[in-house]
């Protein structure tokens, strides 16, 4: 095996294929935007939407195991790769995490908490569901929502619903419970072909205007917490009979118990403290799982708080490459717009 397909050509797809090279694999990225962030790094590009067939074939003759970056990428598509060359993670795997009703049906299904939910397709759903949480309750898209886009919070019964079913859309939306949650955390896990599972350890992650801040690790919750996420990580990727990396993430309740939010069937923004601090990295072990070598078993060796550098937050580079035992990571975006993801920078404790 020497090739590997990347769909989608962001960060993630970036920092995929330069832990593929050290491990003398070729990348090629499906991405239509040139010169994306992947790309700067990998040894092809096809320039192409995610759908298109020529391209899709393409990519298959080309490669020897096909993975993507995000999680919305065509089933379809998926699928039509998987005719003729292993797809990791699998297409389930999106099928599953693509739909906010789905998704927690799913987990339900292995066993794992999450906040009870109404899927709503009209204004009168919404009220009813909303009178059913006695008022409170987060309205989000079932589909196509990432960091908090797509949502509308609902704190109090004087919250006026008037309306919001239209604003969001008129499309597909789910009204989640309002999760009074005293932090949130994370946990990055990795499947081999051969059912090897391992889990790094979790981090606890702050968000701002619902894109993650910054990442810590370890997280402040205590070991029998740290064994329900894994055990949850671990149900999930049997269950999927997933090959690869998965990001799962959770609300933590006062009393320690979990409530999972959701799942990220790739590398994840809350795992780029790996590569600072363990030996291999959630991008190099999603290689890994994925070309069948032998998976890290995610020791970590130092402590560390990840922080994503967003929009202006850029032009603080300099002063970060100063500070001691910090790691900056960029990822080659020309353009700084307001919540933006330009880099990344670790320090270890
Ligand atoms: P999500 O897009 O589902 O990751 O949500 C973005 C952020 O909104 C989460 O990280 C939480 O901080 C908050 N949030 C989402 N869903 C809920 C919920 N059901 N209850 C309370 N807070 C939530």
């Amino acid at each position: 095996m020497r090739t590997i397909g990347i769909i989608g050509g962001g960060q993630l797809g970036r920092m995929l294929a330069m832990a593929a090279a050290r491990l003398n694999f070729r990348t090629i990225i499906l991405e239509p935007q040139v010169d994306c962030p992947a790309a700067q790094v990998a040894n092809g590009q096809i320039v192409a939407a995610y759908d298109d067939e020529a391209a899709l074939r393409e990519l298959a003759d080309a490669c020897d195991v096909i993975t993507y970056e995000f999680e919305n990428v065509p089933v379809g598509a998926a699928e039509l790769l998987a005719r003729t060359r292993p797809v990791c993670p699998p297409a389930k795997a999106l099928q599953v995490s693509q739909d906010r009703v789905t998704e927690k049906q799913f987990l339900n299904g292995c066993g794992i908490e999450t906040a009870r939910f109404h899927a709503i397709d009209s204004q009168e759903q919404l009220e009813q569901a909303l009178a059913d949480f006695s008022g409170q309750g987060v309205l989000k898209t079932r589909r196509l929502g990432y960091d908090g886009k797509g949502q509308r919070v609902f704190k109090s019964g004087a919250d006026d619903p008037a309306g919001a079913y239209a604003a969001l859309g008129s499309v597909p939306l789910i009204l989640e419970s309002f999760v009074p949650f005293e932090r949130e955390m994370s946990i990055i896990a990795a499947r081999g072909n051969d059912g090897t599972i391992a889990c790094y350890d979790p981090a606890e992650n702050i968000h701002r205007q619902g894109i993650l801040h910054t990442s810590t690790v370890p997280a402040s919750v205590n070991e029998a917490t740290t064994e329900v996420a894994r055990r949850a990580a671990t149900a999930i990727l049997a269950a999927l009979g997933y090959v690869g990396v998965i990001g799962v993430e959770f609300f933590v309740l006062a009393d320690g118990k979990l409530v999972c939010n959701e799942i990220a069937p790739r590398v994840h923004n809350s795992g780029h403290w790996t590569e600072a601090a363990c030996a291999v990295s959630q991008f190099e072990q999603h290689i890994r799982a994925i070309t069948g070598l032998p998976l890290s078993d995610g020791a970590r060796h130092s402590d560390c708080v990840m922080r994503n550098l967003i929009g202006d937050d850029i032009d603080d580079v300099p002063s970060w490459l100063a500070k001691p035992n910090t790691l900056v990571h960029l990822y080659g975006k020309t353009e700084a717009r307001p919540g933006r993801k330009m880099g990344h920078v670790t320090w270890l404790k």
